[in-house]
């Protein structure tokens, strides 16, 4: 099971990589509910270039619901939380049939990703955490998508130096590390699927779920 997040040209390359080997292999993003239009367009753009159909896994709560547990805009005051909810949870619900996931993480400038392994253990999924591109740099990457005119999502190009859910991701200014523009306001650099120690939250997302009888979509 390939995870993609739409954003990093990482992502794309493995993805790339990977349909030529398995041209059926499934292809999953997190779909908070929250990501920029230009991604979820260009989401479609790469299903069809590739002939495949990603599967968008959603969180227990909508938006609508979320709000009236949980306050309006959880973002703007607990940022971990509504990670919790809107996306480790659900990774971790979509994967529990699963043996590994597959990852386009690769070192970066970036100190949470300086050390990222071909292999771990995700102790959360309980499941290995595969990233076959662990070794490779940021040149590397753009070296293989240029040779392989790999499509990038069009918000690259309007300064957004790394894409997540529309609330909590601003372009960078020059000089700026490509993380700055995420979470801005907040220490927090990651939403915790890679990293779940670093995610300081009191709202239990599985507690989160949502009663049935109080559901009401948007
Ligand atoms: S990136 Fe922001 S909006 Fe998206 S799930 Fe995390 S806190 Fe919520």
């Amino acid at each position: 099971m390939l995870a993609a997040s739409f954003g990093g040209l990482g992502g794309l390359v493995l993805l790339d990589m990977a349909l030529r080997i398995e041209p059926k292999l499934p292809v999953y993003y997190l779909d908070t509910g929250l990501l920029f239009a230009e991604t979820y367009a260009f989401i479609r753009r790469v299903e069809e270039r590739y002939g495949i159909a990603v599967t968008g896994v959603q969180p227990e709560l909508s938006l609508v619901d979320q709000a009236r547990r949980h306050g309006e805009a959880l973002w703007e005051r607990d940022p971990d939380a509504c990670c919790a909810m809107r996306k480790v949870a659900p990774q971790r619900a979509f994967l529990a049939n699963y043996d590994a996931w597959i990852t386009g993480l690769h070192q970066t400038t970036i100190a949470t990703r300086q050390a990222v392994r071909s292999v771990a253990w995700d102790a959360g999924s309980n499941l290995l955490k595969v990233s076959p591109l662990a070794s490779w740099s940021d040149l590397d990457i753009a070296a293989y998508a240029d040779a392989n005119d790999i499509p990038h999502n069009p918000l690259t190009d309007a300064g957004y130096a790394s894409i997540g859910c529309v609330p909590c991701t601003r372009r960078v200014q020059p000089g700026e590390d490509a993380r700055a523009g995420r979470w801005a306001g907040f220490a927090k650099t990651e939403c915790g699927l890679h990293y779940p120690e670093l995610l300081k939250t009191n709202v239990d997302p599985v507690e989160s779920k949502v009663d049935p009888s109080e559901s009401k979509e948007i």
